[in-house]
């Protein structure tokens, strides 16, 4: 290292900065096509080659740059939309920092063709890494075309630091996407090497920019919102429970315009849909807040999305307000999908007439007006939540096979209070005792009773009668099923009759394709099949179009996540992921030897010492003769 201090060149200068604001191709698009919309164009042509690397093309029918105006835009700081520090209060548009343009040339050749109306003929400029040629007329249309060419050509160091061709076209249909879902009113193109990929309509239909996304299936699946309250709006799509997945890549948010990332409200949002979607997945939404500018924090830098807001509390009471009676208005909540383990709703049973202050209320409802932090119960009210439940079903109804849990194992008392008052009242201790006492017995033959609601089997063995969960044991059974071949590294994939071919959208095929080799590993035969779709000619499990489709997507998320953040049991998850898709599901009524069947084999499972189903949900509760006894005052 050189020990004299230099100051940096202009160019040098710039190209660092450049690297905050163009990071990648699809930060340049996004640039560009905020530039476009500030302009007020009703349609942008966005076109990339090679990934965006080689080629950007961004044409929009806005006002255009004046001709004497144009080599300005590209100076630093240069910008029309601010030029008093007071101005950042109230600035309505996209980009206001006048940096994107003068980052981009520093890392690029831009050529631009410009007209206003007012111009007979337009301009065209073109710019090596910051340098501007001679301008010259050129007959065009009104509005502005940016091409930006051999983007980080100059910066081989950044260069490296992107992804392959097609994860970066990905990239930018995701952040287009976005940004069409933000603006129905404008007609946007996205082609990406020749190929067009998707053309919304500009109708100002929120629905129909998501059909051109997300499809038909997403379309006919929206429940429109629109709510204000003090001044605040929340507007837009969420999808009925059915559209909900295993990740949240599919929730999209914009406060005042602006696409944002805020893991609150995605919560307020998630909490609107409680115990009408599975605990783990997520809900689909694309929601717009819309309030007066100085309630947000928009001195935050304009590449990133995180948002402050002052008045927090209050937005996400009006969020959730106004979501969770979308939800409720257009939903019967569904039994079949097990918003909530059945240990969490068996309170009763276990806790003796002494407690009958703490039956719990039956949902917890987060209160509006008592504020967002409140979305659990207070002390004052000692109510039961779900997971404080579970906690304590585990805790005194250890099966055999179990050591007694010691009470290290409770996780997350919410709130501590609350804990501490049912731990005090309950005999936990008592009942630990007795069943840690339990003389170590043969096992006698297990009896089935019969089924109740069509999901839970009756059993009785020996002194102790149980209900299994029959989602659950099955669900545990195809999992290790499928680890013990994928450990063995037998094949998963079981040929499928006729082939099934399934649309993806641009990403996702991507992405599948990228991963096909761990496709094949996790049982899944498939092939590129042109245009959006792809074609399976084996699956691990049996399950209908739907089924193996989410599937597919579910695991080719959990395998970028993968890339990105690694996590150590990534095999078990998937096959978790794969086993849960297959398992019998509740609400079904099964044959004597169905049931016969999956008992024994759960209790084979059980000598094994498992006594979950994969996501850790109990397989089966038991109640011993004593404690049926006691309830019945039989026993004191
Ligand atoms: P900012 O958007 O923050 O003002 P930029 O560097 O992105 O800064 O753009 C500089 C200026 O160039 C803008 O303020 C605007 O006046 C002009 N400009 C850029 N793109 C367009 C466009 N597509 N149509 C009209 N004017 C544009
Ligand atoms: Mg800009």
């Amino acid at each position: 290292m050189s020990d004299k201090i230099k100051v940096l060149s202009q160019a040098v200068a710039d190209q660092i900065a450049a690297g905050e604001v163009a990071e990648r191709p699809s930060a340049v698009v996004k640039e560009l096509v905020e530039n476009a919309i500030d302009a007020g164009s009703t349609k942008i042509e966005v076109e990339i080659k090679q990934g965006g690397v080689g080629y950007i093309r961004v044409t929009d029918n806005g006002s255009g740059i004046p001709e004497d105006q144009l080599e300005t835009a590209f100076l630093r700081h240069a910008t029309s939309k601010l030029s008093a520090i007071e101005d950042l209060e109230t600035i309505g548009t996209m980009g206001f920092r006048g940096e994107a343009l003068a980052s981009i040339c520093a890392v690029a050749e831009i050529e631009v063709i410009s007209k206003t109306k007012d111009c007979e003929e337009g301009t065209y400029l073109e710019l090596l890494h910051g340098i501007p040629g001679e301008k010259e007329p050129i007959a065009c249309a009104d509005g502005t075309t940016m091409i930006v060419k051999k983007l980080f050509a100059n910066i081989p160091a950044r260069m490296k630091f992107l992804k392959k061709d097609s994860t970066e076209a990905g990239y930018v249909a995701d952040v287009l996407g976005r940004i069409a879902l933000s603006r129905p009113e404008i007609a946007f193109t996205y082609t990406c090497d020749g190929k067009e990929i998707f053309a919304t309509s500009g109708d100002g239909k929120l629905e129909n920019v998501v059909l051109k996304l997300y499809g038909l299936d997403h379309a006919k699946a929206v429940i429109p919102v629109d709510y204000t309250e003090d001044h605040i709006r929340i507007s837009g799509l969420i999808g009925k429970p059915e559209l909900a997945r295993g990740n949240r890549t599919r929730q999209t948010l914009f406060v005042n315009g602006r696409y944002v990332k805020n893991h609150v409200l995605a919560k307020v949002a998630e909490e609107a849909y409680r115990n009408t979607i599975m605990v783990g997945r997520f809900p689909f939404f694309v929601l717009s807040v819309t309030l007066p500018p100085e309630q947000v924090d928009v001195n935050v830098h304009p590449a990133k999305t995180e948002i402050k807001f002052a008045n927090e509390k209050q937005i996400y009471e009006v969020a959730y307000h106004a979501l969770h009676s979308a939800v409720v208005g257009s939903q019967k909540p569904k039994v079949e999908e097990i918003p909530v383990p059945p240990t969490e709703r068996k309170l009763e049973p276990i806790i003796t007439p002494k407690q009958s202050d703490f039956t719990p209320k039956e949902t917890i409802t987060p209160k509006i007006g008592s504020g967002f932090s409140e979305f659990r119960p207070t002390a004052k009210e000692p109510s039961v939540t779900p997971s404080l439940v579970r906690q304590f079903m585990e805790y005194t109804i250890p099966t055999r096979t179990e050591e007694a849990p010691k009470p290290t194992v409770l996780r997350e008392p919410e709130p501590e209070e609350t804990l501490e008052q049912i731990l005090d009242q309950t005999p936990i201790q008592e009942k630990m005792e007795e069943v840690a006492s339990l003389p170590e017995q043969k096992r006698e033959p297990t009896r089935i009773a019969g089924q109740i609601f069509d999901t839970y089997i009756i059993c009785q063995q020996g002194d102790s009668m149980f209900l299994v969960d029959q989602h659950a044991a099955h669900e545990r059974l195809r999992f290790e099923a499928l680890k013990e071949s994928y450990l063995k590294k037998e094949k998963l994939s079981q040929m499928l009759l006729s082939p099934m071919v399934i649309n993806l959208d641009f990403r996702e095929k991507q992405t599948v394709l990228d991963h096909k080799k761990d496709f094949l590993d996790f049982g899944f035969d498939l092939e590129d099949f042109g245009g959006n779709s792809v074609i399976i000619h084996g699956t691990p499990i049996q399950s209908d179009e739907q089924g193996i489709r989410d599937l597919i997507l579910e695991l080719a998320e959990a395998l970028m996540e993968q890339i990105k953040h690694p996590v150590a049991d990534f095999e078990e998850r998937a096959l978790d992921m794969i086993s849960c898709k297959y398992a019998i599901k509740a609400n079904h009524k099964l044959t004597a030897m169905e049931m016969e069947d999956l008992i024994r084999r759960m209790e084979e499972l059980e000598e094994k010492g498992v006594s979950t189903c994969p996501h850790g949900r109990p397989i089966k509760i038991e109640f011993t003769k004593a404690e049926i006894e006691k309830l019945f005052k039989r026993r004191v």
